[in-house]
């Protein structure tokens, strides 16, 4: 694929987003495990922060499924993301489902210039494979956030059974993601996502794996980061 950057943003990737941001509600669609996995997340993220009264950031939102439902928790949300489908498909739901999300067409960068240190809880889930430079749109996180504030990453794990399960597996064998989703060169190690985070005076406090189970066709969390995995980090109160 032909992959023209501006910024920290991957133009080729965004149009991926952009078609197929009319399904993005569609939980038998070509988003369907956003919507399986997003119950599984939200209840991991609460675990470690009250969402009620917080300020919320999420993102790469796209179509905001779990920027709703961090709205839906009584969090003050808003939701970022470059392509412009999504964003308007997230607006549009909102209209149906109640749910109060300020989205905004900026990168976490852009933003982190307007309003450092705004944010109680920032989650950038499943975005940072997507992007040129994943240690920049950390750092704009380790910006944006408040001392003693919470940040949460998702990605994929680099290694030869990520590989198999999440593009091999996932888009070509069991079709839970469309084929053309992920790159693996853009698979992130745990370690590199700590060592940009603790590079941007970030504090690891958990992480755990998303696993999915091809004969009950379910997702689970547990301590294996192979493939799919969850990382929580937080700002030092005093620096
Ligand atoms: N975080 C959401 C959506 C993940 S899909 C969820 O987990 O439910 C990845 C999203 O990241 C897409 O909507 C894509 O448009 C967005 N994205 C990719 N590059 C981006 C960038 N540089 N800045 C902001 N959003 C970006």
């Amino acid at each position: 694929m032909n992959t023209t950057t501006t910024d920290n943003v991957d133009l080729a990737e965004l149009a991926k987003f952009n078609s197929l941001a009319s399904r993005w509600w569609d939980t038998e669609g070509e988003f369907g495990a956003l919507h399986e996995i997003n119950p599984l997340r939200l209840d991991w993220i609460r675990q470690y922060v009250k969402l009620a009264g917080s300020k919320a950031l999420d993102i790469g939102c796209g179509g905001g499924i779990l920027a709703e439902s961090m709205s839906a928790c009584n969090a003050t949300v808003t939701g970022i993301d470059m392509a412009e489908a999504p964003l308007a498909v997230a607006r549009l739901h909102q209209h149906e489902s109640g749910a109060e999300v300020d989205y905004r067409r900026s990168t976490a960068e852009s933003l982190a210039a307007e309003q450092p240190g705004e944010y109680d809880v920032i989650t950038c889930l499943e975005m940072l494979e997507h992007v040129p430079d994943p240690s920049q749109v950390i750092r704009s996180c380790a910006e944006l956030v408040k001392p003693g504030g919470h940040v949460f990453f998702s990605t994929i794990n680099r290694n030869p059974k990520s590989f198999l399960f999440a593009i091999v597996g996932g888009e070509y064998i069991l079709n839970l993601l469309p084929k053309g989703t992920h790159e693996y060169d853009k698979f992130i190690r745990p370690s590199e996502l700590e060592q940009w985070a603790r590079a941007a005076g970030l504090e690891l406090q958990a992480s755990i794996g998303m696993h999915y189970n091809p004969l009950t066709k379910k997702y689970s969390l547990g301590s294996n980061l192979d493939v799919n995995y969850l990382m929580y980090y937080q700002r030092p109160a005093s620096e």
